[in-house]
């Protein structure tokens, strides 16, 4: 058993992951000692890896696609946060060998939109594009933000509805098709869904974004994804993309397993400017 403190993230696939290099690059800033490694765990493998991981010595993992409604099921306890998004992107091993879940997707979108590029919630319109374990995250750390409501739109409408309904408690949220959202218009539109990882778009109507509203990808790559291009070509004030919610969600699961916070302004400057 190694004596380093270990940390990894569990996907498939996982061999695109920044994730190593992030929290590589918080440890290195913090003065912290540990690795962090990825591994390529298929949903059916999930289980024996897991148990094998903290057997050897793991705290903390990241668990991404398709992994983090299996991490959820897995957590012997829950964030508030996680409970309701019934997803779990971060474990932590306690002190009595019980796994504590939480989900630090919402937070880290949040800060990324409200801190980093100062786009407040408050009494806004919001759209959200698709109704899986991404948009799930989100919903909660959003609604705390006072928004004047939230829409989902999904092309599986029963699934937006069914969570509009999970959330309906917290504030102002429906869920439908593409269709009926068509003559509406949004202050920000997220876009959730995984269309852009292979360069597709939602149905989206060009009257859908307000006068200086902001287009939000949680998809991330070195070019401007189709969602991205898409707020430029409508005229959003701001259409970005997910690398700065990919960091600072990390920056939150790294203060869970370290109780340290990392500074996240150089790092999301540094990985910017790698895919310049
Ligand atoms: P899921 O597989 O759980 O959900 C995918 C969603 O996308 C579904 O609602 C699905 O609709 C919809 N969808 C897929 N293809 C299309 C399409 N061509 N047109 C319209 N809708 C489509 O994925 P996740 O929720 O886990 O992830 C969603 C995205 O968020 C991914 O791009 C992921 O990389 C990103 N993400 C980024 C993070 C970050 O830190 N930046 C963190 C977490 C996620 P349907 O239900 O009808 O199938």
């Amino acid at each position: 058993m190694s004596t380093i403190d270990q940390y990894a993230v569990f996907g498939h696939p996982i061999n695109h992951s920044k994730s190593p290099r992030i929290h590589t690059l918080f440890a290195e800033q913090t003065q912290q000692q540990l690795v962090y490694t990825a591994q390529d765990v298929p949903a059916e493998s999930f289980d024996n890896a897991i148990s094998i991981f903290f057997a050897q010595g793991g705290k903390g993992l990241n668990c991404t696609v398709p992994l983090k409604e299996l991490a959820w099921q897995r957590a012997d306890t829950l964030s508030e946060r996680a409970k309701f998004s019934k997803a779990v992107n971060t474990l932590v091993l306690q002190k009595d060998g019980n796994l504590f879940g939480d989900n630090t997707d919402g937070i880290g979108l949040v800060t990324d939109l409200t801190i980093n590029h100062n786009i407040s919630l408050e009494n806004k319109r919001i759209l959200i594009l698709g109704a899986g374990g991404a948009s799930r995250g989100i919903i909660g750390p959003i609604m705390q933000k006072s928004p004047t409501h939230i829409v989902i739109a999904n092309r599986t409408v029963e699934k937006a509805i069914t969570l509009s309904q999970e959330f309906s408690q917290l504030g102002n949220i429906t869920g439908c098709s593409y269709d009926e959202i068509k003559n509406s218009e949004f202050d920000i539109i997220l876009n959730a869904t995984s269309a852009s990882l292979t360069g597709e778009l939602p149905p989206l109507s060009s009257n859908l974004l307000a006068n200086n509203g902001t287009c939000y990808d949680l998809a991330y790559s070195n070019d401007p994804t189709a969602f991205v291009k898409w707020g430029m070509d409508n005229g959003a004030a701001k259409s970005l993309d997910g690398l700065g919610m990919l960091i600072e969600q990390a920056a939150e699961a790294f203060f869970i397993w370290r109780d340290v916070r990392p500074e996240t302004k150089d790092i999301i400057a540094l990985l910017n400017s790698e895919r310049n």
